[in-house]
C-alpha cells in the first residue's frame, strides 16, 4: 500500500523552493518598506470567524470550507481557514488593536484551504500573500495595496498586467440599488441559468460578474451601479484613482468587477496577467469597513489584499522567469579513508562554526566520484582529508574552478578558507 498526497494540494521538493524562497523574501522586503508588520494566525477558527466574516451565503463558506471532526458534541466547531483577513479581523479584535495607532498595518503568509475542484492554478491547499490595513478610511490606502501588489509582480518581473479597478460602494448605498438590479432581471429570470438565478436571490450584486453569456448580454442594458452611489463614494474612488495616477500604475476601470466574498465595500481590484481565463487572476483585494463591526468589533474601516503564490509561479514560469538559486555548499568535504571520516566530520562542523557552508562527504565512494558530486554542487573548493594529509597535520584544497591543489596546514585551513570565500565574494 502507498500514499499520494490529497487531491489539490502539493508536495513542493527542493528544485521549486527557489521560487517560493523568492517571492516570499520579495514580499517580506517590501512589506517592511511600507511599513506593514508580520503577523500570524492559527490554521484554523471557529467555523463563526467564517460564517460572518464571509457570508454563509458565499460559496466559499457553503460549499469549500474544510470542517473540523469535533471531538465532543457539545464542542466548538472549527474550520481550516480558506482565507486570512477574517482570522486577522478576529486576531485585531481579540488583542484590542485599536487602541494602537491606526492605521495598524499588517502582512501575512500562509497556507489557506477550500475544497474546490482542482485545476491549474486551482489548489485545496494554495498560499497566500496578503496586506492587511485596517483602521482607517483614507483613499490613500486602497491605493496603497494597490501599488504594493502591482509592485510587487513588477518586481518579479511579470510584465503586461492589467489592474481591474471598481467600487461597489457601501450595503446602504447599494441596498436600493440592488432591487433595481433585481426588478431589472426578474422579467428575465427563465433565461437565467441555474448559478445566476441562485445569485438573483441571494446575492444579485454578482450577477454582474457572471460568466454566461446571455446575462452578460442582457447586462449592457442594467442599471448602472455608479449612478446610485452617493457622491462620497464617488469622491473616494477619485482619490484612489488619483494616487494611482500619481504612482504612474495604469488601471481599467471595470464596472461589472465584484469580488466574491460579502465583506467588501467600495473599492475593488483584482489584477490579471495578458490573456487570463477565470483562474488565472494573481489578486485582488479591496475594501472591507463592515468586517470588523460583523466579527463583533467596533465599526472599523479597513482595506487589503491578497495574492496566490501558486498562481505567481505559473506565470513566472510561463514567462521564462527564473527565481535566483538559493544559497548551497561552497565547500565540499571529502573522506578518501576510513581512518579520516571523524578528522573530516570535525572539519567540516568547524567550517560551519565559521560561517562557511559545508558539505561531508559520505558513504564511502571514491574521490572520484566525490570530486563529480562536489562538481555537481557547485562548490568552490573541496577539501581532501585522506591519512598521509591526516598524519602530516595537512589538508588539501581543490579549487574547483582552477582544477588546482594546493596543501594547507590543518590549523589554519578553516580560516583560509573562510578569507579565500569571502575575497571571491560570496554567491
Ligand atoms: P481570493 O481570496 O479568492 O480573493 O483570492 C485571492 C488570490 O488567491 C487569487 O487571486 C489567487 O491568486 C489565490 N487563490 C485563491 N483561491 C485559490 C485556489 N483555490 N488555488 C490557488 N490560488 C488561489
Amino acid at each position: 500500500m502507498t500514499f499520494t498526497a490529497p487531491r489539490g494540494t502539493n508536495d513542493v521538493l527542493p528544485a521549486e523552493q527557489p521560487y517560493w524562497r523568492w517571492i516570499r523574501t520579495t514580499a517580506e522586503d517590501m512589506a517592511a518598506a511600507y511599513g506593514y508588520q508580520p503577523i500570524d494566525t492559527p490554521l484554523f477558527e471557529d467555523v463563526g470567524v467564517f460564517e460572518r466574516g464571509i457570508g454563509a451565503g458565499t460559496d466559499i463558506v457553503e460549499k469549500e470550507m474544510f470542517l473540523l471532526q469535533p471531538r465532543r458534541e457539545e464542542a466548538r466547531r472549527f474550520a481550516l481557514r480558506p482565507e486570512a483577513t477574517a482570522g486577522l479581523c478576529r486576531a485585531y479584535i481579540e488583542h484590542g488593536m485599536a487602541n494602537l495607532p491606526q492605521p495598524v498595518r499588517l502582512y501575512w503568509y500562509g497556507p489557506n484551504f477550500r475544497y474546490e475542484r482542482p485545476q491549474a492554478g486551482r489548489l485545496r491547499q494554495f498560499t497566500q500573500i496578503n496586506l492587511e490595513a485596517i483602521g482607517s478610511a483614507d483613499p490613500a490606502l486602497d491605493a496603497e495595496v494597490i501599488v504594493f501588489a502591482w509592485r510587487l509582480y513588477e518586481g518579479l518581473g511579470l510584465q503586461n498586467l492589467t489592474l481591474l479597478l471598481n467600487t461597489i460602494g457601501d450595503p446602504a448605498a447599494r441596498a436600493p440599488y440592488l432591487e433595481a438590479l433585481r426588478a431589472y432581471f426578474r422579467p428575465y429570470l427563465d433565461e437565467l441559468d441555474e448559478d445566476d438565478r441562485v445569485r438573483f436571490h441571494k446575492n444579485p450584486l454578482r450577477l454582474l460578474d457572471s460568466k454566461n453569456e446571455r446575462t452578460r448580454a442582457l447586462l449592457a442594458h442594467a442599471p448602472d451601479l455608479h449612478e446610485a452611489l452617493p457622491p462620497a463614494a464617488l469622491a473616494h474612488f477619485e482619490r484612489v484613482q488619483a494616487y494611482l495616477q500619481v504612482a504612474g500604475i495604469p488601471y481599467t476601470i471595470d464596472k461589472h468587477l465584484v469580488r466574491g466574498l460579502d465583506y467588501y465595500t467600495h473599492t475593488v481590484f483584482e489584477i490579471v496577467p495578458p490573456g487570463a481565463g477565470a483562474q488565472g487572476t494573481l489578486g485582488g483585494g479591496g475594501r472591507y469597513d463592515g468586517l470588523i463591526e460583523l466579527l463583533g468589533g467596533k465599526p472599523t474601516p479597513a482595506v487589503g489584499f491578497a495574492t496566490g503564490v501558486e498562481r505567481i509561479i505559473l506565470n513566472l514560469k510561463a514567462n521564462g522567469i527564473t527565481p535566483p538559486p538559493l544559497p548551497g555548499p561552497e565547500v565540499f568535504v571529502a573522506v578518501t579513508a576510513e581512518g579520516t571520516t571523524e578528522a573530516a566530520f570535525a572539519l567540516a562542523d568547524e567550517l560551519r562554526r565559521a560561517g562557511v557552508r559545508a558539505q561531508l562527504a559520505v558513504g564511502g565512494h571514491s574521490l572520484k566520484s566525490q570530486l563529480r558530486l562536489a562538481g555537481r554542487l557547485g562548490v568552490r573548493y573541496t577539501v581532501i582529508l585522506g591519512e598521509d594529509e591526516l598524519r602530516g597535520g595537512t589538508v588539501t584544497v581543490r579549487d574547483m574552478g582552477r582544477g588546482e591543489q594546493q596543501p594547507l596546514p590543518r590549523e589554519q585551513a578553516v580560516a583560509e578558507l573562510a578569507r579565500w570565500l569571502q575575497q571571491a565574494g560570496r554567491t
